[in-house]
């Protein structure tokens, strides 16, 4: 299904600024992805005439308030089919949620001998919190290789499983490698042993959705700045009975239900999770965020990326001594393409690159034992939203034949 988004772009600011002589090719949406008019405004009409703190006051701001927020709260839960709004815990983002898991639910159940599996691609948030859990509690960490043509390899995975595996923790979409991996067999799988599964969504849940219902995991983690909304809003997304096996990871204000000296009891679920004054614009940004993709339909956002990485990826292929890391079709990847240029170095490239208006990252993407495993120091990373187009591409690969010119590859 081809889906034209090109209308959308008007939508957005920032692709009115040149860069240089250039239209703004901005392909590095992975990282985090530019904000339409409707999210800016809902926050500044918010900032201007609603706020305050929320869940204290008995004026008539903080009520609104609390209400903004405890909407975005039922926003996040119907836009990914929640059973219930108490199973959303608003965060700072996929890093924070990946963390209280970590440390909030394994920290908990983890015991030594235990197994915890990671797979080879994940991002560093969902390595790190792992390794220190493991080490407080004796836990062991393991990782599912990739298959040649770099998906998760699932027979491994089977093969891995075991009783004393705990935890398996997976990414929804490689960040690295546009992967996405069959998770509800990853789920069905775990569960086989009655081990909990927990989803990196921070790339999935902006290009394909999420429905947590039909997905089956335990618990769900993402960020609102890779999906149209604002930094430094998030959502952990757990099944109850899950949340309330987990302890929460911050004490402070608004998580208690009572306080004494030397001990306090914990509010009720989700608000146990939500020490300190949460991200109160942050919140209607993402509400409004959600609204905007709700409205275009996460069908077409992704049919959308399916396009543009189908002919980026056929493009790709017609320079000779550029290396994609990651499946070579659309089938089983999204719209992350990490390349290298011969040996060219990926921030030359992304330097040269630059000149043309074309935006991409490069380095190591925050995935240092896939790049090792990949043999790679680093690569430079397109990626696409919904605001991108075929010309985008084009000038991608425009500017790489420059540099190959340049750098006689
Ligand atoms: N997981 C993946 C796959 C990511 O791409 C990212 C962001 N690069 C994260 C986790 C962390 O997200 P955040 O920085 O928003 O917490």
């Amino acid at each position: 299904m081809n889906v034209d988004l090109s209308h959308l772009r008007k939508d957005f600011p920032i692709f009115e600024r040149r860069i240089g002589d250039h239209p703004n090719h901005f392909l590095d949406s992975a990282a985090s992805s530019q904000k339409p008019i409707q999210v800016l405004e809902a926050m500044d009409r918010f900032a201007r005439t609603n706020y305050a703190n929320v869940h204290r006051g008995a004026y008539r701001l903080s009520v609104e308030a609390t209400e903004a927020y405890e909407a975005a709260r039922r926003r996040a839960a119907s836009f990914i089919d929640a059973s219930s709004p108490d199973e959303v815990v608003l965060c700072r983002g996929a890093t924070t949620a990946l963390n209280m898991v970590a440390h909030g639910w394994g920290g908990e159940h983890l015991r030594p001998g235990d197994r915890i599996l990671l797979t080879l691609m994940e991002h560093h948030a969902n390595v790190v919190p792992w390794q220190m859990v493991a080490r407080r509690t004796g836990a062991r960490l393991d990782h599912v290789p990739l298959t040649d043509e770099y998906h998760l390899d699932l027979e491994a995975l089977e093969r891995m499983l075991d009783d004393d595996v705990k935890v398996v923790a997976v990414t929804g979409m490689s960040n690295v490698l546009g992967t996405i991996p069959p998770i509800d067999r990853v789920v069905e799988a775990a569960h086989s042993v009655g081990a909990v599964t927990v989803v990196d969504g921070a790339q999935l849940v902006p290009h394909l959705g999420v429905n947590v219902r039909t997905l089956g995991a335990d618990f769900v983690a993402f960020s609102a700045h890779k999906m149209l909304g604002p930094t430094g809003i998030g959502v952990l997304w757990g099944k109850m009975e899950r949340l309330e096996e987990m302890e929460p990871f911050e004490g402070g204000g608004e998580m208690i239900s009572d306080v004494q000296l030397h001990h306090a009891t914990w509010a009720a679920i989700p608000h146990r999770f939500e020490a300190g004054t949460p991200p109160i614009i942050e919140a209607v940004g993402l509400t409004a965020a959600l609204d905007y993709l709700d409205e275009v339909g996460m069908d077409n956002v992704a049919a959308h990326d399916r396009e543009l990485t189908a002919y980026a990826l056929s493009r790709l292929a017609e320079i000779p001594d550029v290396t994609v890391y990651g499946p070579p079709t659309v089938e089983g990847r999204g719209g992350v393409i990490s390349f290298t240029l011969g040996d060219v170095h990926p921030h030359d490239l992304a330097t040269i690159l630059d000149e043309r208006g074309v935006s991409v990252r490069a380095g190591h993407h925050c995935a240092k034992p896939l790049m090792r495993n990949l043999g790679v120091p680093a690569t430079a990373r397109a990626s696409f939203y919904l605001y991108n187009t075929l010309e985008d591409v084009d000038a991608l690969v425009d500017g790489l034949e420059r540099a190959a010119a340049l750098f006689g590859t």
